[in-house]
């Protein structure tokens, strides 16, 4: 056999959940730069780019945003705007009218309730159009400064791989890290949920992919039980 990297299958597995403590501050020496990878430069930006990001990619995102933010600026333009017109521009993303329908309700609903402001509010935010719970966390996370995990698909996985929850709603998932955070932790800056979220699916995206984990090259080896890797 050759002596290059062990295969995953040669690793010994660690009994129980990964130390969520230790993973936080593994995660944070390798992924130190991790922030949202969505371009915005205001609250607005980042609702509507996080809106945008559903079922594409964020690099996806922000080819079309710049000419998105430059023709409709605020919510009193996009409320305004042509349907159509916005159709035309979101359309690389797929799903171009109903992006477009969702875009406009979300900037009347701004204006409408908020004034035209983005409100630092969970029930407020979850209330407007399109804007769900992982959404109003990623605003109030990265803009607002909360500490608020949210879940997509990297996270779940990992959090599953981690040993941290079996469950497979974003809601459980939540609640089952944000528990072993807290049973685990020290307090520590780096266990901010909101960028440990943010390191996790850097993690997700670089190492621990969805069908290949590279868990002979990963910096939690000797941390995680690997549940569901074969
Ligand atoms: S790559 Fe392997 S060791 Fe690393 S987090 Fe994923 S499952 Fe665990």
């Amino acid at each position: 056999m050759s002596m290059s990297t062990p295969r995953s299958t040669d690793l010994p597995r660690p009994a129980g959940p990964a130390d969520a403590s230790r993973v936080a501050s593994r995660l944070a020496a390798l992924h130190a730069e991790a922030r949202t990878e969505l371009d915005h430069r205001d609250a607005f930006e980042l609702l509507v780019a996080t809106v945008l990001s559903a079922q594409t990619t964020d690099v996806r995102v922000n080819q079309v945003t710049p000419e998105l933010f430059s023709r409709w600026p605020d919510p009193a333009a996009l409320a305004a705007a042509d349907e159509g017109a916005v159709t035309e521009v979101v359309r690389p993303l797929g799903m171009g009218a109903t992006r477009a329908r969702r875009l406009i309700g979300l900037a009347q609903g701004l204006l409408a309730r908020h004034g035209g402001e983005v409100p630092d509010d969970q029930a407020a935010l979850e209330a407007l159009p399109g804007v769900g719970r992982k959404t109003a966390h990623v605003v109030r996370g990265a803009w607002f400064g909360h500490s608020l995990l949210a879940v997509d698909t990297h996270v779940g996985r990992l959090a599953q791989r981690l040993g941290w929850t079996t469950a497979t709603t974003p809601r459980r998932v939540e609640e089952d890290v944000v528990a072993r955070v807290e049973a685990d932790g020290t307090g520590a800056p780096e266990e901010d949920l909101t960028i440990l979220g943010l390191r996790l699916i850097l993690h997700g995206r670089r190492v621990c992919t969805a069908r290949a984990p590279r868990c002979g090259q990963c910096a939690l080896v000797d941390l995680c039980p690997r549940e569901g890797v074969a």
